[in-house]
């Protein structure tokens, strides 16, 4: 069967920036409706005119995912206003890496509550809905990092792997989610700012010459969500071509 064009409901963690703006313009512009979650609103406010001047749908709404609660009323707030969830985006992600005997506890805690308690708030936020509806999708965006590990990216790998290991595991369990891993390589974003430690700053900043748009991981959302219901694309892995 070919893929379905048919609109769906979209929600994005983290659309204020990079790759999950760039999900947003892309899914906005293929007729799909999106709602919009980050902690910087005036950003989504601004992205969801823009959308909607383009002739797109989206719904901007504030979220911190690290809040339980706050994660519920995101969800909430996309069921009001669309009435269906038919794909999570679990996007939101911070990248403070350092080495591990810099010990920069405070910043190990971050990335475990936004990259991976995050997720899993996003996950227990829609689940209910989707299992009643007897369909959903959730994309989770991991990274080149959860198949690899490199030196001051320990704790970063380490819930870029949880995230891979999660969604396989809750996609062993139903029949009736789809579940995506996507995985970017270098991709240009703001990420890097989220980097304290100075030296690796300064490493990462000489990698990023060879990124690629946020736009080609927008693409292979689209790619994922677009494909017919009983097709569940699992794992992709987007990277720039002269990456190592
Ligand atoms: P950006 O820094 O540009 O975007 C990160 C997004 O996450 C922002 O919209 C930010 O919004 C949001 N965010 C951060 N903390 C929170 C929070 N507590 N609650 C809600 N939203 C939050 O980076 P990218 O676009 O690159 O990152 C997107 C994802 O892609 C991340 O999961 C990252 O790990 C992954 N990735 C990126 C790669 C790259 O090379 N760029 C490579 C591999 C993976 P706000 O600050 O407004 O809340």
């Amino acid at each position: 069967p070919a893929a379905t064009t048919a609109p769906k409901t979209v929600l994005i963690t983290g659309a204020s920036s990079g790759i999950g703006e760039a999900t947003a313009r892309r899914l906005a512009a293929a007729g799909h409706q999106v709602v919009l979650g980050a902690r910087r609103v005036e950003r989504l406010a601004a992205l969801a005119k823009e959308i909607e001047a383009d002739g797109g749908s989206a719904l901007p709404h504030t979220l911190d995912v690290t809040d339980p609660l706050g994660m519920r009323s995101f969800v909430q707030a996309a069921l009001d206003h669309y009435g269906r969830i038919d794909v999570l985006v679990n996007n939101a992600g911070v990248m403070p890496l350092s080495r591990l005997d810099a010990l920069r506890t405070d910043e190990w805690d971050r990335m475990i509550d936004v990259n991976l308690r995050g997720v899993l708030h996003g996950i227990a936020a829609v689940l209910p809905t989707m299992t009643a509806q007897g369909a959903g999708h959730i994309v989770n965006v991991a990274s080149v990092s959860g198949l690899r590990v490199d030196p001051t990216a320990a704790v970063y790998s380490a819930t870029k792997h949880a995230v891979r290991a999660l969604s396989e595991g809750l996609r062993q369990e139903s029949r009736h989610l789809r579940v995506t891993v996507i995985s970017p390589g270098l991709t240009h974003s703001e990420l890097a700012e989220t980097i304290a430690d100075r030296d690796t700053k300064d490493a990462v900043a000489g990698q990023m010459a060879i990124a690629i748009p946020a736009a080609a991981i927008g693409e292979a959302v689209h790619y994922a969500i677009t494909q017919p219901a009983e097709v569940d694309v699992n794992e992709l892995v987007v990277r720039p071509t002269a990456q190592g």
